[in-house]
């Protein structure tokens, strides 16, 4: 199958509005995503529901990012719009240098097949389909993936490649989804509550295979969790309060998943 075209040329113009607080956090490197008034209404009328406001956000390339905030917050709605599931209502998004808030259909298409691993709470996997086969659904269709047997010795499932989902245990089908979401080497790994459905220590193993594709191969990670103490692994942790940036920090040092308990 012939590669997919690049992306076709976004409108170019950035930003006029000024440089927020929120901005003003953000590290010297150039973003890899560029937030600015950012805002989400589902809805109208007597119905509509803000979930995102007015949201100023900058993820650098290679950082470890966690979303934190309660439920309703607003959190799945801000990786939805990164990850290009979604538009937004207003503000800017920008990709690099492509606005993603103006994208068409086709061109966020290719946004996702080209530059973003999903990983969701529940797998997503075809249980008629072997381990091996759900990954090379991706492989088949992105344009520099890695081989399906590299992506699986990554999450250490090699020896399960020809496996059926309902074979394995929860844990490994969602090493499976994140082998799946990385082989074709995005730049983007966004990962809404991965460990939602994982008992404790199932769920640092997922968390260990997800800090180590960021450290490794240098993916760009956003992670959503309601859990407090995911926090500690991040670069930056982002808290998010009815919609907006309630606060941005930097934890002192990474920690890696064996140092966190909750
Ligand atoms: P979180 O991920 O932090 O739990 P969400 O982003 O899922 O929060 O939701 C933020 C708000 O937007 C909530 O009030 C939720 O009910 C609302 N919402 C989310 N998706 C939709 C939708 N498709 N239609 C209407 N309201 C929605």
């Amino acid at each position: 199958m012939a590669p997919p075209p690049d992306l076709p040329p976004f409108p170019q113009a950035l930003s006029s509005r000024p440089p927020t607080a929120a901005a003003a956090e953000t590290p010297i490197a150039p973003p890899v995503l560029r937030a600015r008034g950012l805002s989400k209404v589902y809805g109208t009328g007597d119905a509509a529901v803000a979930a995102l406001r007015d949201v100023d956000l900058d993820i650098v390339a290679g950082e470890f990012m966690v979303l934190l905030g309660p439920s309703g917050s607003g959190k799945s709605t801000l990786l939805n719009l990164l990850g290009g599931l979604d538009r937004p209502s207003s503000g800017e998004l920008t990709f690099e240098d492509h606005r993603l808030s103006e994208a068409g259909d086709d061109a966020l298409t290719r946004y996702r097949r080209e530059h973003v691993g999903f990983v969701f709470q529940f797998y997503n996997l075809i249980p008629s389909l072997t381990v091996a086969e759900n990954v090379a659904l991706v492989t088949d269709i992105a344009s520099h993936p890695m081989p399906v047997d590299e992506a699986l010795a990554l999450v250490a499932l090699t020896p399960r490649r020809d496996h059926f989902p309902s074979q394995l245990s929860g844990g490994e089908q969602q090493r499976v989804a994140i082998a799946r979401a990385i082989a074709k080497q995005p730049q983007l790994l966004l990962c809404d509550e991965p460990t939602g459905a994982l008992d404790y220590a199932t769920g640092k193993l997922v968390l260990d295979v997800i800090a180590r594709i960021n450290r490794e191969l240098g993916t760009t990670a956003v992670v959503i969790t309601h859990n407090a103490a995911i926090a500690g692994m991040a670069d930056r942790v982002v808290r998010l309060a009815d919609g907006r940036i309630a606060s941005i920090e930097r934890p002192a040092r990474r920690l890696t998943p064996a140092e966190l308990s909750w």
